[in-house]
């Protein structure tokens, strides 16, 4: 399964486009979060892997802005074991390996949807980037 990231405008937002691209290419598409309201916002969804580029272009050609979010990469140098992230992670997706360093499970991330754990890393060991663009959002980024 892939996972892509869409980001509705206010004008956007009150058009079924989501619910037209998901009839139209019977795409079965699973909704992983959701910071959305009538200003517009961002959904992270899960689509298969073979009907990927079809449904991203079919929100690009209707201006939706799609990216595909790398999720979350760790600088095991910087990062000292404290657990912050572990303890706040909103679905167990870190955990602490044998070495005791930190792991990451990619299925069960969110990415840059949620990135709890970038911000409240002490060390700004984590990361987020989003492939598509290369945008980068770190312990500066701004809240949504
Ligand atoms: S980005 Fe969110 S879901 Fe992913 S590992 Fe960090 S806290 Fe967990
Ligand atoms: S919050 Fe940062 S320093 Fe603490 S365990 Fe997680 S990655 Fe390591």
């Amino acid at each position: 399964m892939a996972r892509i990231l869409l980001r509705f405008s206010e004008e956007q937002v009150s058009q079924p486009i989501a619910s037209e691209i998901i009839i139209k290419y019977k795409v079965p598409m699973a909704i992983m979060s959701a910071h959305i309201n009538s200003k517009g916002g961002e959904i992270l969804a899960e689509i298969p892997d073979d009907l990927q580029d079809l449904v991203v272009n079919a929100f690009r050609e209707r201006g939706i802005t799609v990216s595909v979010p790398k999720l979350i990469e760790v600088d095991s140098d910087k990062c000292f074991s404290c657990g912050s992230c572990i303890a706040l992670c909103p679905v167990e997706a870190i955990s602490t390996a044998k070495d005791s360093t930190v792991k990451f499970d990619k299925e069960k991330c969110l990415g840059s949807t949620c990135s709890v754990c970038v911000d409240v890393c002490p060390a700004r060991a984590i990361k987020s980037l989003k492939q598509s663009n290369g945008e980068q959002s770190s312990n500066s980024r701004k809240r949504q």
